[in-house]
């Protein structure tokens, strides 16, 4: 506990970013600790090194940060989830509602191409969840690409905004931090 103490001194909080009014987490701090970075990524290890994954899955684009490191850990295969128009081959999308307006996030099609008979098993990571509208829709695009989600992973919860309760109905979340 006194490591989380640590990784959570070692985000700052930035008043009024991107917008008046919003206090922005800002993980940058984290990464340029090696404490912090290291601590979380042994944490992340220990939780996942002996469960069944096939595949890690980040969303764009602190996701790729920590997904990809924990991937190179496990030694897993890691896929980026992207906002649209940014993968190159034939992607699947889903669209998901912001406060004013929609947003989608999208993954290549043959993302997590067959492993024989079994489904797929991928882990999402992303940074943090706050109205979990983003994370949910990524958890969808992970079942529709013909894969099965089986926890979604986040170093920070903003856990007054319950972002977790939809994704909680279909699949375990887990949280570093609670905020
Ligand atoms: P949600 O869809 O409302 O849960 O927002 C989550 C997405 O927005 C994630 O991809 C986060 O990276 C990003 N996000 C929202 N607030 C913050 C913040 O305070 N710090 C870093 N990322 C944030």
């Amino acid at each position: 506990e006194t490591d989380k103490a640590y990784l959570l001194n070692s985000i700052r909080d930035i008043e009024d970013f991107p917008k008046p009014g919003i206090i922005f987490k800002d993980i940058t701090t984290l990464l340029g600790d090696e404490k912090a970075f290291n601590f979380l990524l042994d944490h992340l290890s220990t939780r996942y090194e002996n469960q069944e994954i096939d595949y890690i899955a980040g969303i764009e684009s602190r996701g790729f940060i920590f997904g990809a490191a924990l991937a190179a850990r496990l030694r897993k295969r890691f896929v980026p989830i992207r906002k649209p128009g940014k993968l190159p081959y034939t992607t699947i999308s889903e669209k998901y509602s912001l406060e004013y307006g929609v947003d989608e996030v999208a993954i290549h099609i043959d993302a997590f191409s067959s492993l024989g008979t079994h489904k797929p098993k991928v882990l999402l990571i992303d940074d943090l969840i706050a109205t979990g509208g983003t994370a949910t829709a990524a958890v969808k695009l992970i079942n529709k690409a013909g894969a099965h989600c089986i926890e979604a992973c986040f170093i920070i919860n903003l856990t007054f905004l319950q972002g977790d309760l939809d994704i909680k109905k279909t699949t375990p979340v887990y949280s570093v931090l609670e905020v």
